[in-house]
């Protein structure tokens, strides 16, 4: 039928990596594939045609149903260390690679089904997903790409119109993932669990073309890494966001977010703030971030070390020096990052050697009074930021110091409103909305998902007809933990 065929220009460049890297295999078919969402803002990015991608021809295609001409689906083999214990095989266990393709500016993306059936990597697992960790992937990753944060991209969501058995039989679905790769620390733990030299440096010659083209080294790639990381950290740190599972097969060397889990935005601040249902040691909460971060990128570089030095004693050394040294430069980087990040959401132009003491000031006074962390600093735009604490003389207090840091650049706090209003976004997915959305979509309703991606689409812009997703969550609408929900 014309107008039926799905045409995409697969270019496949991980399917010819060796074949230890990958297992080839095709998705398991679903039984009543319907189209939930399509991203057409990302589709046009990528060169992709919407309507075809609508077509039954393109749902088959998103649910699994259908292999198009020059997909080569596969499953990646990766190892990580989960909570900090090393398991030496994990891979795509309920994902696989479609394939490649290269957008109008040339970059390179990974299409990806996650929900996609069993591979020899599911271990116990059905290699299915349900429809509310495929729709809070969705909607917490394009919330996140609309923040600016780099991330993974959600294309497409899939209802299966099969069951998945969890606690309870729920409604299966299949999401569409985009990344500019999946390459993660876990990958090339992968091949150093194995002592399998040429593969890493197979590994690191895939990375280092597809990441940091500029790497001459295996030391300047680490050093990149390292940069991305402390970047991405700081920027999740500066909105409030805790991403839950950080191990280190969830940690991508590209510097992406990526795997949207027992994932959460905070809502009152609270440094040891802890979603993840499974995360009894609150090993992964949100101050813990930069550091958990430094530990998973310590385990990048000792997979790397094999690579780094002949088999001399004196070689390791130097080699375990240099590494460590790239990997604690991840310290001055946040630091740097996560003070810029902050002093814009103060509307500070200038640095001045007190402005860490300044905003670590503001912030133990939020913890202190419970105060929301996105309506806070939303609310310094709005000049409402005091009503968001308890006792509004706390508020008030630091708004003093901050008249007069701003009066030494010789600003105020109206110039500095203005200024941080492109860096305290108005709305975040908050948690109970995302649960909301959730239970309505099982229910049928998809119309809170669409509303809540419209309004997550422009999160600076002021619209009070969106208030009510703004709103802080009340005591009974609290979400107090999130499940990997697997
Ligand atoms: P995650 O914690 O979601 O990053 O997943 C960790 C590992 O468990 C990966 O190897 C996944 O592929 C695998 N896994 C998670 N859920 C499932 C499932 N439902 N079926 C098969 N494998 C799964
Ligand atoms: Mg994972």
């Amino acid at each position: 039928m014309p107008g039926m065929t799905l045409r995409i220009a697969f270019d496949n460049s991980y399917a010819r990596l060796p074949e230890r890297f990958h297992v080839r295999m095709p998705p398991e078919p679903v039984g009543e594939p319907r189209l939930l969402a399509l991203n057409d803002a990302l589709a046009a990015d990528l060169g992709l045609d919407a309507a075809a991608l609508r077509s039954p021809a393109g749902v088959a295609m998103l649910a699994g149903n259908a292999v198009p001409e020059g997909a080569e689906p596969l499953a990646q083999a990766y190892a990580g260390h989960q909570f900090g214990g090393f398991v030496p095989q994990l891979g795509d266990g309920r994902a696989l690679l479609l394939g490649e393709v290269i957008d109008p500016t040339g970059a390179r993306h990974d299409i990806q089904l996650k929900g996609s059936g069993r591979t020899p990597f599911s271990r116990m697992g059905d290699g299915r997903a349900w429809l509310g960790p495929v729709l809070r992937e969705y909607v917490v990753s394009e919330a996140m790409a609309a923040l600016g944060v780099p991330t993974t991209r959600a294309l497409a969501a899939v209802a299966t119109g099969d069951w998945v058995f969890r606690e309870d039989r729920l409604p299966g679905a299949v999401l569409t993932r985009v990344a500019t790769s999946h390459i993660r620390v876990g990958t090339f733990q992968f091949f150093a669990a194995r002592r399998d030299t040429e593969g890493l440096r197979t590994l690191f010659e895939y990375t280092r073309d597809r990441h940091y083209p500029d790497a001459e080294t295996l030391l300047d790639l680490l050093r990149a890494a390292v940069n991305a990381q402390a970047r991405l950290v700081a920027h999740w740190m500066a909105l409030g966001f805790i991403h839950g599972v950080m191990n280190t097969d969830n940690c991508h060397v590209g510097g992406l977010t990526i795997d949207y889990g027992p994932c959460a935005f905070m809502d009152s601040y609270h440094p040891e703030t802890v979603f993840s249902s499974i995360d009894r040691h609150g090993r992964y909460a949100y101050a813990n971030q930069p550091q958990i971060a430094v530990w998973n990128l310590a385990q990048f570089a000792t997979a790397l070390l094999p690579l780094m030095s002949d088999d001399s004693e004196a070689g390791r050394n130097a080699a375990i020096e240099a590494a460590t040294e790239a990997v604690h430069a991840f310290a001055d980087t946040y630091q740097a990052e996560w003070l810029a990040r902050f002093r814009r959401k103060l509307g500070l132009a200038e640095a001045r050697d007190d402005d860490a003491r300044l905003i670590e000031t503001l912030l133990t006074r939020m913890a202190v009074q419970g105060a929301d962390f996105t309506r806070t600093f939303r609310g310094l735009v709005r000049g409402s930021a005091a009503a968001e604490f308890r006792e509004p003389e706390a508020w008030n207090a630091f708004a003093a110091d901050w008249s007069a840091r701003l009066a030494a650049e010789g600003s105020t706090p109206e110039v500095a409103r203005a200024r941080a209003a492109t860096a305290n976004p108005a709305r975040i997915p908050r948690n109970h909305r995302v649960e909301e959305m959730i239970a309505a979509a099982v229910a049928g309703d998809l119309a809170p998902f669409e509303r809540l991606m419209a309004a997550l689409a422009q999160p600076y812009a002021e619209d009070a007809a969106l208030a009510d997703l703004e709103a802080a969550p009340r005591p009974e609408q609290r979400v107090q933990a999130t499940f990997c929900g697997t």
